[in-house]
């Protein structure tokens, strides 16, 4: 059974897991097989965003590196809107150039984020993470081309992202540990029970999922 982590900051050595591991552009490169690179909108004030691009551009090239991010919108810190708006769409131009998927940090932005896609002829898939919305809103983003990430929140059955992964496509899910001590396993573990869906047959269609949208 193939495990795929979408979504982590922790640098993990576990052969059976592959894991993309989320590289913040000003940081100290951290080893790992597959990395994602960006600039995240809690930490905008460590470049300008003339090193941003030239910095991310760089980065992005290296062969470790296979998607953008995390990069996104928040609504919920003080940093201004418009400002976090600029930083997202110049990342998300370079994803465009490099043809690369972009893993997303949306805080409150769900529509937000609908209306740059709608507005901005991209075309790379964009894996909207850590995800715990309603079903209306995500099945709003699968329509325009997004792939949604579910955590930890899978493990409250109460939650909302464990009623919504039941009932959404199959083909638009990922799964993540993030910022969590959670493993892997544990969060397959309450997808395929919130699916009501065998976990070997799960892992392969996210595999088939990552196959989709890596190419790998
Ligand atoms: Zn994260």
């Amino acid at each position: 059974m193939q495990i795929i982590d979408i979504h982590t900051h922790k640098s993990k050595a576990d052969e059976n897991v592959i894991s993309i591991f989320s590289q913040a552009l000003y940081a100290d490169e951290i080893e790992s097989k597959f990395k994602s690179v960006g600039l995240h909108p809690w930490h905008l004030d460590k470049m300008g965003l003339e090193e941003l691009i030239s910095k991310l551009f760089e980065r992005a090239k290296k062969s470790d590196v296979i998607a953008i991010g995390e990069i996104g919108l928040d609504r919920a810190i003080a940093t201004p809107f418009d400002l976090q708006e600029k930083y997202f769409k110049a990342q998300l131009g370079i994803a465009e150039h490099l043809n690369m998927a972009v893993i997303i940090h949306n805080v409150k932005a769900s529509s937000d984020l609908l209306n740059i896609r709608k507005s901005g002829n991209y075309k790379m898939p964009w894996i909207i993470h850590g995800f715990n919305e309603k079903k209306d809103s995500a099945n709003q983003l699968i329509r325009m081309g997004c792939y949604l990430s579910f955590g930890h929140h899978l493990l409250d059955e109460s939650s909302k992202a464990f009623a919504t992964i039941a009932s959404i496509p199959v083909k638009n899910i990922f799964l993540e540990t993030d910022e969590s001590e959670h493993n892997i396993e544990d969060i397959y573990k309450a997808a395929a029970k919130a699916r009501n869906m065998d976990i070997e047959k799960l892992s392969e269609k996210i595999s088939e999922n990552y196959n989709t949208v890596f190419g790998k």
